[in-house]
């Protein structure tokens, strides 16, 4: 196993999306983090209190108002804590922010200063030495944009501390998450264990029970932080390369006809002196060929065309403005309905080439001259 090994010294704090992403994620992870000693905190962004279908079928109620679904999350915090239990952690390690249920991403892009200082806060005042995120290759956008969020607010910390961060896939098929995660393999005993924990969510399993179990039988698995600079993504974004001038991709998808044909464009990142900065772009459906695209901040450069229903484009996104010291994560907004068809591509910040030069080793001249 290519995880890190937990002891009574480590620190582990997990970012939940939703109520019940703690046992299906990282069930077991957890039990191995009590078992070490270790300290853990586990925070919630949501309540998960925007999930009509499964309070409509058990409340036996049509129309969900406000405080209807304020109850419904009060009653995922009582699961969350009760699976919580069951893995050996107490109310006491337990956090909930109160960001609204399928809102995280449109935090994000509008930009919310204030939901980042809170994530950053919350992680500075409690010093992890491991982090557990969602990854930005999820395909819930929850999970996604807090996984960005988290990402941009203190991916800075994190490397001038040596946090280990740990990010998880609760949704969707990521390959390129799945080529390079470390899977964590599981005892029967801790198998139950997690089972135990995923059906006290009892409103989600209602409706989706062997699905829900279906988490407990499959290995865990976490990408490590240090592995997250890749050349290609899974989704529409076939590949990347970054320099200190600009980011070039290389698009190609297949139209969908349930989707509005435009194509928003997001790159995000922070600025050279640390804020957040956003860059917006369309990529107009069916125009037979783009060469240059406006947006808020000038021009992108870029060549496409649509072959039938097929569109491939190379899209040059000028990057003044984005500090090359700092990851960017782009993506390409193709959702039907409410799942994306992938998440977010991170792209690793530049590291300068005198930092990556060796200092030259104490008396090499001496031994080459012996
Ligand atoms: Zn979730």
């Amino acid at each position: 196993m290519n995880l890190p090994l937990l002891n009574s010294r480590s620190r582990v704090m997990m970012f939940a999306p939703h109520p019940d992403d703690e046992s299906l994620a990282a069930g077991v992870f957890l039990q191995r983090a009590v078992a070490a000693g270790a300290a853990i905190r586990v925070v919630y962004a949501t309540d998960g209190e925007r999930n009509c279908w499964p309070q409509r079928v058990l409340e036996r109620k049509v129309l969900i108002r406000d405080p209807d679904r304020r109850r419904w999350g009060a009653r995922r915090q009582e699961e969350a804590l009760a699976a919580l239990r069951t893995l050996g952690i107490g109310p006491e390690s337990v956090e909930f922010l109160g960001l609204p249920d399928q809102g995280v991403t449109d935090l994000l892009l509008a930009g919310c200063s204030e939901t980042m200082r809170r994530l950053a806060d919350t992680i500075i005042a409690w010093q992890p030495t491991h982090l557990l995120v969602p990854s930005t290759l999820d395909t819930h956008p929850d999970h996604s944009g807090l996984a960005v969020l988290l990402g941009i607010a203190v991916d800075d910390y994190l490397s001038r501390y040596g946090i280990e961060r740990l990010q998880y896939l609760v949704h969707g098929a990521s390959e390129s998450f799945a080529r390079r995660a470390h899977e964590l393999p599981h005892s029967p005993r801790e198998m139950k264990a997690k089972r135990r924990a995923i059906v006290c969510h009892v409103t989600q399993v209602a409706l989706s029970r062997r699905r829900f179990l279906s988490y407990a039988k499959r290995p865990e698995s976490f990408l490590r932080g240090d592995e997250r600079m890749i050349p290609a993504g899974d989704g529409p974004i076939r590949a990347f390369t970054r320099d200190r001038a600009a980011l070039r991709l290389h698009v190609a998808f297949a139209l969908k006809p349930l989707r509005a044909e435009d194509t928003p464009l997001y790159l995000l990142g922070r600025d050279l002196v640390g804020r957040l900065r956003r860059l917006r772009a369309t990529l107009p459906g069916r125009s037979a060929r783009i060469d240059l695209i406006d947006c808020a901040t000038g021009a992108i450069a870029s060549v496409g065309r649509y072959f039938g229903d097929a569109f491939r484009a190379e899209i040059l996104l000028p990057t003044h403005g984005f500090a090359f010291s700092r990851s960017l994560f782009v993506k390409l907004d193709r959702r039907v309905w409410f799942f994306d068809e992938a998440g977010w591509l991170e792209v690793g910040a530049i590291i300068p080439q005198m930092a990556m030069q060796r200092p030259p080793a104490i008396g090499t001249r001496a031994l080459a001259a012996a």
